[in-house]
């Protein structure tokens, strides 16, 4: 939940649900209830209007103390945000995608790498979209002997014979830990022990995935982790 004040009492909120993006307006004093603060967690119900719905009543279901005592897990928990507006807009059903927003913001919560996740993450949301980058075989040819280059524009890895202008190396330690990122859940992730350098350098592999695709992200992944 994101939110921000309107004229008079009210505040226009969005809400993260899995219907999509749906911004209300609610008249539910924030102070009284406490229940309104931006990420938390709540069951809400909505009385349809004119125009915005109207929240109505509200219910705490969890809020995450870990994210918001810690600046670094709450710019992640900002642009995991971010990342579900640009992946799956409007108000569309797809409790898969919820699914996963939920979870990954539980595991930053919760204190797993943020470095790990956020790759994770990012390669789920892709992986939903039918997006995620081909790292099996070559993307121009098929072959799944030796995989060297690694193309965004291509949409994934690339043989000797057709890396083409724009690809980077990308060393097998690489592709197996993304692999390992694209196929794992959640507790497969938690009990990996990659070296950090494949994990820094993965993550840069992976940004340039999601910005090729969503060119906004740009302020949250400048820089990297
Ligand atoms: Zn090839």
């Amino acid at each position: 939940m994101r939110r921000q004040p309107l004229r008079d009492t009210q505040e226009l909120l969005v809400l993260f649900t899995p219907r999509g993006r749906v911004d209300c307006v609610s008249r539910v004093s924030v102070k009284r209830t406490g229940l309104l603060e931006p990420l938390t967690c709540i069951r809400a119900h909505l009385r349809l209007g004119r125009s915005l719905p109207q929240l109505d009543e509200v219910a705490l279901e969890r809020t995450y103390g870990g994210l918001m005592t810690d600046y670094d897990r709450l710019h992640w928990a900002g642009y995991l945000l971010n990342l579900w507006l640009e992946a799956f807009p409007g108000e569309i059903e797809n409790n898969d995608a919820y699914r996963l927003l939920r979870l990954s913001l539980d595991s930053l919560d919760a204190g797993l790498q943020a470095e790990w996740l956020v790759s994770w993450c990012e390669l789920q949301a892709m992986r939903l979209l039918g997006s995620a980058p081909q790292l099996k075989r070559c993307v121009r040819c098929g072959s799944e002997r030796s995989l060297p280059w690694f193309s965004v524009a291509a949409g994934g890895v690339l043989c000797e014979d057709c890396r083409g202008p724009g690809a980077s190396p990308l060393p097998e330690a690489l592709r197996d830990w993304m692999t390992f990122l694209q196929r794992s859940n959640l507790l497969r992730l938690a009990a990996a022990e990659p070296e950090a350098e494949v994990v820094a350098a993965a993550r840069e592999r992976i940004a340039d995935w999601v910005l090729y695709a969503f060119p906004r992200l740009q302020r949250f992944l400048k820089g990297g982790v």
